[in-house]
């Protein structure tokens, strides 16, 4: 009895916490989902067109990757059976990593169960308490989470702001060099190549010149550009001419690619220090051979005649929905200019993203003009705090090759219909 006293207490103290979050608009729930990923999903017995997936060439559940995926798990079997140092490293995590180094053009990779994991074990095992790690205000929570957990000391610099980072670099300069009795202190830099709530470009050309001149190391998360920039769909490092000059290349296998993993491209000397130094990826169970078997089709999807056929297809749906949202966006913001998007010039080709943020602002706004939208068939979900700062929550749309031009036209209708109602 007394036990359970002790577990109601524990409840209650939980649920205080949750109303807590409930009336901040906040509060957030899981949607189950009867069907597979894809432009249209089932939820609660009713379909309803999808502009919510990161899975932007409608790969997660294309032919292709589900066949890679169950001859894998007819050779491999469905579990791995313990971390890849301890019980041998199935052949489908070889094919995956060589199929990745060749795509990105480096020496080797090192996929991980998560792009979370990627970025844990990476810099973790790069930067210590005697190093700094420098990071964009906007970086994803996986990157924030590993940068606190490494003890290196952390700054912010404000988003794509060259001049902060450069003051910042400048004094990280000043005090390793004051401090040249002990081991030289490292500075790694971190930022997305594409954000991913605001759907912007980071300028990677002055980040890599400025951390060329102070000698610092770069770390660029494509978590978003992958399979979708540059000549060889490599990324905006590969867009921006740059991929030569970034030390460590991260990105997920779960997004444009279609599976699931995350993973490290780099020197042979980066993937060798990581396999000994990354904790995600040593004390973790390999992730099922089927995901690696899966990644490595999309891989190689992407890259192919059909791959270039959905960049194009997603590219002219983005081209038709990007100036509406932006301009239903500045509607409802009255013009001001959130750190997105909006600042940058609408049609030119360098600025295209697969991500379209819809800015709201009050999160319960957001979250009734998300609801509104599913009555109406359409998924599209808000986004708020913590994802987004307070009072930027927002309607966080993507479409998929795989969306025909009616709905993204549906699409358009229901947000200016409901966007006029609203504001
Ligand atoms: C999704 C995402 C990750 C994490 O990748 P997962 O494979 O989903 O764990 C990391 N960084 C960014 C920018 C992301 O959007």
């Amino acid at each position: 009895m007394v036990i359970c006293g002790r577990l109601n207490a524990f409840d209650d103290d939980l649920q205080q916490r949750l109303d807590a979050i409930r009336e901040q608009g906040l509060y957030r729930e899981l949607r189950r989902v009867d069907s597979a990923q894809g432009p249209r999903i089932e939820i609660a017995g009713r379909m309803l067109l999808n502009f919510s997936s990161n899975d932007y060439l409608g790969l997660a559940n294309h032919p292709a990757l589900k066949e890679a995926a169950l001859k894998a798990v007819e050779k491999f079997g469905a579990g791995a059976g313990a971390s890849r140092l301890i019980c041998g490293s199935l052949a489908p995590y070889h094919e995956l990593e060589g199929t990745l180094a060749a795509f990105k053009g480096t020496e080797a990779a090192l996929s991980f169960s998560t792009g979370y994991a990627a970025a844990l074990g990476a810099i973790t095992a790069l930067v210590g308490k005697d190093d700094l790690i420098i990071l964009d205000k906007l970086v994803h929570a996986s990157i924030v989470d590993a940068a606190r957990l490494s003890g290196a000391k952390l700054r912010v610099f404000d988003h794509n702001d060259l001049n902060d980072l450069e003051t910042i670099l400048k004094w990280a300069d000043k005090i390793s060099k004051a401090e040249s009795g002990k081991r030289k202190a490292k500075t790694l830099v971190v930022t997305e190549s594409v954000f991913s709530m605001d759907g912007d470009h980071a300028p990677l050309g002055e980040i890599v010149t400025l951390k060329e001149k102070y000698g610092a190391w770069l770390m660029v998360d494509e978590a978003h550009a992958t399979g979708l920039f540059g000549e060889n769909r490599r990324g905006l490092s590969e867009a921006t001419g740059v991929s030569d000059r970034v030390e460590i290349q991260m990105g997920t296998l779960g997004k444009a690619l279609g599976a699931s993993g995350g993973y490290i491209c780099g020197s042979r000397t980066l993937i060798d220090f990581l396999v000994n130094r990354a904790r995600s990826f040593i004390f973790s169970t390999a992730p099922v051979p089927a995901a690696a078997a899966a990644a490595t089709a999309g891989i190689q999807f992407v890259q192919c005649g059909e791959g270039e056929k959905l960049r194009s297809l997603l590219w002219r749906h983005i081209d038709r929905v990007g100036a509406d949202v932006r301009r239903l966006s500045n509607s409802l913001t009255g013009g001001q200019k959130s750190q997105s998007l909006l600042t940058s010039s609408p049609t030119s080709k360098e600025n295209l993203s697969p991500i379209l943020p819809l800015i709201v602002g009050e999160e319960t706004k957001a979250v009734s003009i998300s609801s509104v939208l599913r009555e109406r068939g359409l998924f599209v979900p808000a986004i708020r705090y913590p994802t987004v700062a307070r009072s930027a929550a927002r309607l966080r749309i993507t479409v998929a090759a795989t969306h025909t031009a009616e709905d993204v036209l549906q699409l358009t209708a229901a947000l200016s219909q409901i966007v006029n109602r609203k504001s």
